[in-house]
């Protein structure tokens, strides 16, 4: 027995040993480095089926959560990748979930709050340097051109550079640009033989227009809120839908913050915060409207403020029913083919 405690003893002593002599040498540097690089640049994403979901982006500009990027929902099959709506911080989660950007068909926008366009620029270059060849197509209702253009004009230096220094070849000039085409807020906004994006009004006064999207494929659905106080129009456009990713605020997680923002008289926040609570949809209110929808899933994301700890996730849960999900960043939802499943994956 002690013969082997002595051996095993050994054998950590000389793995430490080696593991050292890698980490501190120079060569050894060299040689790890190359086996990583090569792992990481011939990864490939694993084979889909059916219809997935990633959340690429669950926070609200409310919390400052570094573990949460703003909103930003991927929706992709074997045949389609669509984003919607691409939130600060969305490009790093797109990129930890190695989200297909060479075939990107295109990204739609629910409304032109900061916190749900601020990454298209790097949406934009990201999808041109991994081999788009025309203009990347954002989608969105009345407003879309103005952003849009204003990104263009913002960034057209930025493109003029890269097609300088890589040739036209690799970044063709007219690739450069975003396309933005504007969609009816109530109607199908994309369609093809297999999936159909469907627009639908939403409720997020004085933000007008604001739509919701639902996106059909092979017999599963999802609908994506964008921000919105639970709405009738919403509803009516989610029944049966399999997975309804809502935005919620919940007033025992905000409620303390403006009472302490109030007291210490805190210039400006407490009056943002009171702002906010008229058109975000109260975490409460959501559940009874999915039920009646036959909504199988209710995820609730765009989290009004962002749950920073365990006790502000309580508090978030607070009233909720344990089926409900607080969708976090990376989570994927899939739906195979032909079937009531949903399977769940956590980050
Ligand atoms: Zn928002
Ligand atoms: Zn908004």
């Amino acid at each position: 027995m002690k013969k082997i405690g002595y051996l095993l003893l050994g054998l950590v002593v000389l793995l430490v040993a080696a593991a050292a002599l890698i980490y501190n040498t120079a060569a050894g540097q060299d040689a790890a480095m190359q086996r990583l690089a090569g792992i990481v640049m011939t990864r490939t994403p694993e084979p889909l089926e059916g219809l997935r979901v990633v959340v690429c982006g669950s926070a609200s500009p409310l919390g400052n959560d570094p573990n949460r990027a703003q909103a930003c929902i991927a929706v992709m099959t074997p045949e389609h990748f669509l984003l919607f709506d691409v939130g600060a911080r969305s490009p790093m989660r797109i990129a930890q979930a190695m989200l297909p950007m060479n075939r990107l068909d295109g990204v739609f926008l629910t409304h032109f709050h900061s916190d749900h366009i601020a990454a298209l620029p790097d949406v934009n270059l990201t999808t041109w340097v991994r081999g788009r060849k025309a203009s990347l197509p954002v989608y969105g209702p009345q407003g879309i051109d103005t952003v849009i253009s204003g990104f263009n004009q913002a960034y057209s230096l930025d493109a003029q550079y890269r097609t300088a220094h890589h040739g036209e070849v690799i970044l063709p000039p007219a690739a450069g640009p975003m396309r933005a085409v504007e969609v009816a807020t109530d109607g199908i906004a994309w369609q093809d033989d297999l999936l159909t994006v469907t627009a639908f009004s939403v409720d997020h006064a004085p933000i007008n227009p604001a739509v919701g999207y639902r996106i059909d494929y092979r017999g599963r659905s999802v609908v994506i809120s964008g921000d919105t106080n639970a709405s009738d129009s919403l509803f009516a456009a989610a029944q049966n839908a399999d997975l309804l990713l809502h935005d919620a605020l919940a007033r025992p997680l905000l409620d303390p913050m403006i009472a302490a923002a109030e007291e210490a008289k805190v210039p400006v926040m407490p009056i943002i915060m009171n702002d906010v609570i008229d058109y975000h949809a109260d975490s409460t209110t959501l559940e009874a409207a999915a039920r009646d929808a036959g909504i199988q899933q209710l995820a609730l994301y765009h989290l009004v403020p962002a749950p920073i700890n365990p006790l502000a996730m309580k508090l978030f849960k607070r009233g909720l029913s344990p089926k409900t999900i607080i969708a976090s960043d990376l989570q994927t939802f899939d739906f195979p083919n032909n079937s009531k499943e949903i399977i769940i994956r956590n980050p």
